[in-house]
């Protein structure tokens, strides 16, 4: 008899582990400062941390689970964050338009998802035009490419009028896109191309049975609406539009000590499983 597969613990990164030091978020008083870790450099500068707690609460998730980090990140930005503990084997990198395979993209995905983004969407050139236009330059300060996927633009919120988002959306849903406000960026995403397909090949290929996911923005609602048990941080953009689901915990905190919550309330639902407890998350 083949041993019971591991449950599959899907997470976003950004926002949901890992913070910038704007993202942290921390309400302690000052005397009570936080230990926090190191998770990503960018050019000779810090660039995202956890908490100490989370590191060794994600380390006891990998002994327990098959750990999938599941970000919008491109894989070269995947790369720079370094997690606690032995490496996944799986990872789901440019929101599910890249899976990688004991660190390699797997070509066939890739070719998978390209060709139904060629089918089911408008070419990603549209996209970007729409966004370059001359009137949109105040707010649309940088706009990026990842990995020839999706586009995202650098962005002055402040500056941003609300028409400017009706008008954008409506375009990206006539043009088989998706659009996702995240701090100083906006992302635009072909539909195929999301987490939750990925995370779904990814199950089929490690025959889980039992999922959790956590993260916090809209590119996230579809992998946390497919899992057995779910969490989402008190902030972000699935708490502005205040998204509830009967199997989804939303934390106490915000910032970074929500990612450490959500890290514990994950090694307790796989603590209680292992133990044959019944493991259903509370409201
Ligand atoms: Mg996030």
């Amino acid at each position: 008899m083949t041993a019971a597969p591991l449950p599959l613990v899907a997470c976003d990164l950004d926002r949901t582990l890992i913070f910038s030091g704007k993202a942290l978020a921390l309400a302690a008083p000052e005397h009570q400062a936080k230990s926090l870790n190191v998770v990503e450099m960018y050019e000779g500068a810090p660039q995202s941390y956890m908490t100490v707690a989370s590191e060794r609460l994600i380390t006891a998730i990998k002994a327990s689970s098959t750990f999938v980090p599941a970000t919008t990140r491109t894989v070269a930005q995947y790369s720079r964050v370094q997690l606690p503990g032995p490496p996944s084997e799986f990872a789901i990198t440019t929101n599910g338009g890249v899976i990688l395979h004991r660190g390699k993209t797997d070509a066939h995905w890739h070719g998978h998802m390209a060709a139904r983004v060629k089918r089911e969407s408008k070419p990603l050139a549209e996209v970007e035009a729409f966004l370059g236009r001359a009137d949109f330059a105040p707010w649309v300060l940088r706009l990026r490419r990842a990995e020839d996927l999706f586009v995202y633009a650098i962005i002055d919120r402040l500056a941003m009028p609300e028409e400017f988002v009706a008008e954008l959306e409506a375009f990206c849903t006539a043009a088989g896109w998706t659009v996702s406000i995240q701090g100083r960026k906006l992302y635009c995403i072909p539909v195929p191309i999301n987490k939750a397909t990925a995370l779904a090949e990814v199950r089929r290929r490690t025959n889980a049975d039992y999922v959790i996911a956590a993260g916090d923005s809209l590119l996230d609602q579809d992998m946390l609406h497919g899992a057995t048990a779910a969490f989402r941080p008190r902030h972000g953009e699935l708490n502005v539009t205040d998204y509830r689901a009967p199997h989804l915990r939303i934390t106490k905190h915000a910032g970074a000590l929500a990612g450490e919550e959500i890290l514990a309330g994950i090694n307790a639902l796989l603590d209680s499983k292992h133990s044959g407890a019944v493991v259903e998350p509370q409201k």
